[in-house]
Formats: structure tokens, C-alpha cells, sequence
């Protein structure tokens, strides 16, 4: 979805520049992905992309959807709504891991879930979430995110999608070529507390 990319660039949700990420890895790109769910346009745009999905790969709509807790839930539970399927979230424990209570992994056991997940680096949450699922009995059928930037590959999955097709590369900050050009290094939060 090249339009999506446009989108995001245009509204500021994608920055160019030289930034620091929070793993402390140096970046051209950075994105504010707090800001998707509060542009209406946008927002309608990613959901109408994984439903675009959901209906030209012939997902099942009897199968559940799930989205990693917490910034991902808004766009399982909009795709759900969107194409009338039922959707669970999981929480976090105190290690940061996902599980499902609230009479969910009953019924959960037994089914394919789909995964929506926003913005994908290390691919740690979705990896949980389909740890989660499989605790509870069911398949962590495949995965739908807006931007899987890294070129993560699920092991649980064949199925895997991403809206945003483009690759991230991030560097160490050791061996970082825009520092060795001289391009100033900004922290991504200030820049954005500053617009
Ligand atoms: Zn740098």
C-alpha cells in the first residue's frame, strides 16, 4: 500500500531524518505509531487494508481474531467489527509476556486465531501472543500488521502480511553512517513533543 506510506509521511507519522530509537540503534525512519488511530483517514485506510486481506486470502470469518495488549487491540477490534468476526485480547503478565483470562482460553481452545498486530521490529508480542493462543488449545493461524519493518518471519506461520511493504534499516550507533556524515541525531520524542 504505497498510498499508505504517502499518507503517513504526509501526516508526519513517518519521519526522515537521523534518529535514535529507543533500542538505542540509529535510524533513518522513525514512526509515531500513536498517531494512526487518531487520523480518522488513516485509521479507515489500515482497516480497510486488513480487511482487503481477510477477504482475497479467504480467511474463515468463523476463525477468532486477537491483537497483542495494548496498542494493537484498535485495529483487531475495528477488522473484527469490519467483517463481523469475534474478537479476544490477551494482557500482559508481570515479564512482559501475553496471556488470556477472562474465560477466553475456553473459547479459544480448539480455533484458528488470527493475529493483528500495528508496528513490527523484533516480532516479540505477536511471537507471545501466538505462545498464548497455543496455551489455550487453539492455532495461531497467521498474521496481518500495518508495517512488519524489519522483515520479521514468523515461526508459527506461513501466513503473514504487511501493508507497508518498505524495510527499516536501523544501525549501531557505533558504525552509523549518517553520524559519520555529520547529520544531527535526533531523539525521536522531543522532536515530536516539538511539533
Ligand atoms: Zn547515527
Amino acid at each position: 500500500m504505497e498510498f499508505l506510506l504517502q499518507e503517513l509521511k504526509k501526516n508526519n507519522i513517518i519521519k526522515k531524518g537521523h534518529f535514535k530509537l529507543t533500542s538505542g540503534m540509529h535510524s533513518d525512519t522513525y514512526i509515531n505509531k500513536d498517531l494512526i488511530t487518531s487520523n480518522k483517514e488513516i485509521f479507515d485506510m489500515v482497516i480497510s487494508g486488513f480487511s482487503n486481506y481477510i477477504y482475497a486470502c479467504l480467511v474463515d470469518r468463523e476463525m477468532i481474531i486477537t491483537s497483542p495488549a495494548v496498542a494493537g487491540i484498535p485495529y483487531g477490534v475495528a477488522t473484527a467489527f469490519h467483517n463481523h468476526m469475534q474478537f479476544l485480547y490477551p494482557e500482559k503478565d508481570e515479564s512482559e509476556e501475553m496471556y488470556f483470562r477472562r474465560g477466553f482460553p475456553d473459547i479459544i481452545k480448539g480455533r484458528d486465531v488470527l493475529i493483528i498486530e500495528d508496528i513490527i521490529t523484533t516480532g516479540k508480542s505477536v511471537d507471545s501472543t501466538a505462545a498464548a493462543i497455543r496455551a489455550c488449545g487453539g492455532n495461531p493461524y497467521g498474521l496481518l500488521c500495518i508495517w512488519n519493518r524489519t522483515g520479521y518471519k514468523p515461526m508459527w506461520t506461513k501466513f503473514s502480511k504487511t501493508l507497508i511493504t518498505e524495510k527499516v534499516i536501523s544501525y549501531d550507533a557505533a558504525n552509523c553512517p549518517l553520524c559519520k556524515k555529520g547529520i544531527k541525531l535526533e531523539d525521536p520524542k522531543n522532536a515530536m513533543q516539538q511539533m
